[in-house]
């Protein structure tokens, strides 16, 4: 059986606003990761527990679309949908990442 892994298509990236007051702010904004890469996105993080993330930007046939995962097995294990905290079976709470990316 294939070991399941954790595959998130969405993810928040970092984007630059125009701020009231002049100048630019920092934000993070909800998008498909395959759309975050067209548009060559560089800062990527979870959109649920704000944690690291691995990018896997495959082009390769039959290989499943660019997705994401955790950086960190902590965040996974308290991410509300990370695959360990989906898995836990102690009625955890799901939390935000310890080291959020900002
Ligand atoms: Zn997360």
């Amino acid at each position: 059986m294939a070991v399941e892994r954790e595959k998130f298509y969405e993810c928040e990236v970092k984007r630059r606003r125009v701020r009231a007051t002049g100048g630019y702010e920092p934000f993070w904004k909800v998008k498909l990761l395959a759309e975050a890469l067209i548009d060559s996105d560089t800062e990527f993080r979870c959109k649920d527990c704000s944690g690291a993330v691995k990018l896997f930007r495959r082009h390769v046939e039959n290989a499943p679309p660019p997705h994401i995962e955790h950086k960190l097995k902590s965040d996974s294990e308290y991410c509300s949908s990370g695959i360990h905290f989906l898995k836990a079976t102690d009625g955890r709470l799901p939390r935000m990442s310890q080291s959020p990316v900002r």
